[in-house]
């Protein structure tokens, strides 16, 4: 059966639900930075339930301000667009600009990776067996947006932004599995289409099954792609989907930012709460409202009236032909 209800899709759907992807990432981050390193029994104890974007957290935040996941992922765009293609080193060069310039929050395997790169000017780690973060993850929003529609460069810039920093077979396959996750919602998919995504990720890497939830929200991809999926599909609006995430506590600026991205994607920006959207940090979303639609229109997506989409089913990898109107 197909996952898309629609085999045609709007142009301009398309744009809204890439924008709501991109400051759905930055409104998880903002969100979930209060909540970063805490227990969900502390969060509890001292907001009941967390769903404000009120700043704080041990980071002592603005509310509004984000960190790493939505910088990083701003870097990567700002490149693509200022050359109007993928070149990892470029990209490579804008992270370590970024690290010069004292971010208020860099993961230690961003930190390594970074440094690497700086001493090495190679533009892939060694693998590394420690490598299995989720800070690879939570940059797919730019990759996912300029590669729509065209499968070998999604793949290809995929696990090359990935691996700058991270090396490791856990971050490849969540990395595509979100990059996927993100651009078959921008293209219309339902639920369904989304839980088949996440179940053949689970076929090919069975320790990313996420039935039985256990609460575990670290920055271990694993814990952290357990977290997304469990909330994503036990509710059903882009509001409760990331108050659950945040909540669980744990990297929850992170586990907010890929929940952010995937259910902006799938609810679209009339589901982003206004209130979030107010308190977000005005420049950084005035640059995702510019960023975003122009990374589309980079995109086959964009250019060309029919594109294929991929997708999997069971672990295996399909294809289907969508008519943009
Ligand atoms: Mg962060």
């Amino acid at each position: 059966m197909s996952q898309w209800p629609d085999i045609m899709i709007d142009q301009e759907d398309i744009h809204a639900r890439a924008l709501a992807a991109f400051l759905g990432l930055a409104l998880g981050d903002a969100l979930g930075a209060t909540t970063e390193f805490m227990s969900p029994g502390e969060i509890r104890a001292r907001y009941r339930v967390h769903r404000k974007i009120r700043g704080g957290g041990w980071l002592g935040i603005k509310p509004g301000r984000v960190t790493d996941d939505t910088e990083m992922s701003l870097a990567i765009a700002r490149v693509v667009l200022l050359r109007g293609q993928w070149e990892l080193k470029l990209v490579a060069d804008s992270f370590v600009a970024w690290m010069k310039s004292k971010p208020i929050d860099i993961g230690s395997t961003v930190r390594k990776g970074i440094r690497h790169y700086m001493k090495s000017g190679e533009l892939e780690v060694p693998y590394n067996e420690w490598d299995a973060g989720n800070g690879a993850a939570m940059r797919m929003a730019p990759v996912a947006l300029f590669t729509l529609g065209d499968e070998r460069e999604f793949k290809r810039c995929t696990l090359q932004q990935a691996r700058l920093t991270h090396h490791h077979v856990l971050s490849d396959a969540a990395c595509l599995c979100v990059g996927r996750m993100v651009q078959a919602a921008i293209l219309g998919a339902d639920i369904n289409g989304l839980r088949e995504l996440a179940s053949s990720l689970v076929i090919k890497c069975p320790t990313f099954q996420f039935n039985n939830y256990r609460g575990q929200a670290s920055g271990y991809v694993v814990d952290t792609m357990q977290t997304v999926f469990h909330y994503l599909f036990t509710t059903d609006s882009f509001e409760d989907c990331l108050v659950g995430v945040v909540n669980q506590g744990g990297d929850a600026d992170t586990t907010g930012a890929i929940a952010g991205m995937i259910a902006g994607a799938f609810y679209g920006p009339e589901q982003l709460p206004r209130q979030w959207l107010k308190k977000l940090d005005k420049q950084v979303r005035k640059e995702i409202e510019y960023l975003s639609p122009r990374l589309v229109r980079l995109s086959p997506c964009a250019q060309q009236k029919t594109v294929t989409v991929y997708t999997e089913q069971r672990g295996v990898e399909m294809e289907e032909r969508i008519e943009v109107i």
